[in-house]
């Protein structure tokens, strides 16, 4: 560790908890040699692991800076204020709140601000990519608020305006959710905003997987359309896992009451010092570089996969992940996970736009480039991903196949590894 830690108690976590740090080893390897592809991972700078791990955990500070229910807050108020100032600049918004867990509190928060108990609200089919949050039968969100979906037309898998607009004025709900965890496309943020202005709806974008993309400048910005934006900070950013809400500053209050007190206790604040790490570092020219590059390489990816034969839904990507149509009578998308998972190629099942087989078995397979894009792989290597991953997905039973591709896999990412570090020495 590179901070010093006051603490009552001896030693480090090899002299007290070999047992997890064993686990932590073994996590560390694994993340070293698979190639993650997993569209809402990624792997967070050394900077912002060690904010996470910082002193800022032992304090309490219920409240907002200057204004919190405990003493000794004068350096969780510098952060904190610090973490809003720099969300606010990176995405050119009124008002941050730092505070969410997580991208689902995030949204929790925004309803809880906004909504009363059984409003309605449109939401993404989740078959065609919605959020849990967004009106899924098993969450919170369909069973405090009435939720209708608006889909994808089923032969281009695009979002359908015509059937966002006639949902939205059959239903007049009080807000529109736009977010997908399974999109492969760009919102049109401009006319979700006109649509919801038509029936006196309120906007919220949820950019959670899409946020490190906006930052960039590779993804349309819904900041001056939406009400509200909802993010995890996890994901394309490259923060720490947490959550965070962009508002209108007519809200800025009823969302801050809405977080705290409304559904949170004490904020984390060793995490919100990672949370302001991350802005840092997304307000790099860098950084810019790096989410045009995720989309360069999901591009590389889709062209390299459909040039062995496969489906993409939509046809293709603009953005950071993909998804393989699979046959309707085949291998599962749960069976091929499981043997990319054996030739170290980590992704998972996904439903496809007019899934019959469910959300657990699925008869797709999702694909994002985020993680390994910050890993240090390339346009080239995405082409050589994409050939591996056709050759599992044509043959998932051949287990010989899985193992040598495992091996593959293995020396590709010790290749690329070697790679970056050769090229962060003659930077230095
Ligand atoms: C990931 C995601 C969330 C939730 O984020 P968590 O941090 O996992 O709670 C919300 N909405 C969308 C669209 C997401 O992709």
């Amino acid at each position: 560790m590179t901070t010093q830690t006051p603490s009552p108690l001896p030693g480090s976590l090899a002299d007290v908890d070999p047992e997890v740090l064993a686990m932590i080893d073994g996590e560390t390897r694994r993340l070293r040699e698979t190639i993650q592809l997993i569209p809402s991972e990624n792997y967070p700078s050394q900077a912002v692991m060690e904010a996470t791990g910082s002193v800022f955990t032992t304090k309490y500070a219920e409240g907002y800076p200057k204004r919190r229910y405990y003493q000794g807050c004068q350096w969780v108020d510098a952060v904190e204020d610090l973490a809003r100032k720099r969300a606010c600049t990176l995405f050119g918004a009124d008002h941050a709140n730092v505070q969410p867990h997580s991208g689902s509190s995030a949204n929790m928060g925004v309803y809880l601000a906004s909504l009363n108990y059984g409003d309605t609200v449109m939401g993404l089919d989740l078959i065609a990519g919605g959020h849990l949050t967004h009106g899924s039968p098993v969450n919170f969100s369909a069973k405090l608020y009435k939720f209708v979906a608006y889909g994808v037309d089923p032969k281009t898998e695009l979002i359908d305006f015509d059937q966002v607009r006639g949902v939205a004025r059959a239903n007049r709900p009080k807000m529109i959710v736009v977010g997908a965890t399974a999109y492969p496309r760009t919102f049109d943020w401009a006319t979700f905003k006109e649509i919801a202005d038509e029936v006196g709806a309120l906007l919220l974008a949820d950019i959670a997987h899409i946020s490190g993309l906006i930052a960039g400048g590779a993804h349309p910005s819904p900041v001056p359309f939406a009400d509200f934006c909802s993010t995890s900070t996890h994901k394309a950013l490259r923060g720490p896992r947490g959550g965070m809400i962009l508002c209108k500053s007519e809200w800025a209050e009823r969302i801050d009451k809405a977080i705290m007190p409304g559904l949170q206790g004490g904020p984390l604040e060793h995490v919100i010092a990672a949370k302001a790490v991350m802005l840092h570092e997304a307000l790099q020219p860098a950084f810019r570089d790096y989410a045009h590059a995720i989309v360069s390489n999901a591009k590389a990816l889709a062209q390299s996969l459909l040039d062995e034969g496969l489906t993409l839904v939509t046809g293709g990507t603009e953005n950071h992940l993909l998804i393989v149509r699979l046959g309707e009578t085949g291998p599962t998308g749960k069976e091929i996970a499981r043997a990319l998972e054996r030739a170290g190629l980590i992704a998972n099942a996904n439903t496809v736009p007019g899934e019959t087989r469910g959300a657990f078995q699925t008869s797709g397979v999702r694909f994002g480039t985020p993680a390994a894009t910050t890993f240090g792989f390339g346009a080239d290597e995405f082409r050589t991903i994409g050939k591996l991953i056709a050759r599992v997905i044509k043959d998932p039973a051949d287990t010989t196949m899985l193992k040598s591709t495992a091996n593959e896999v293995r020396d590709l990412c010790h290749a690329v590894e070697t790679r970056r570090l050769d090229l962060s020495h003659s930077a230095a």
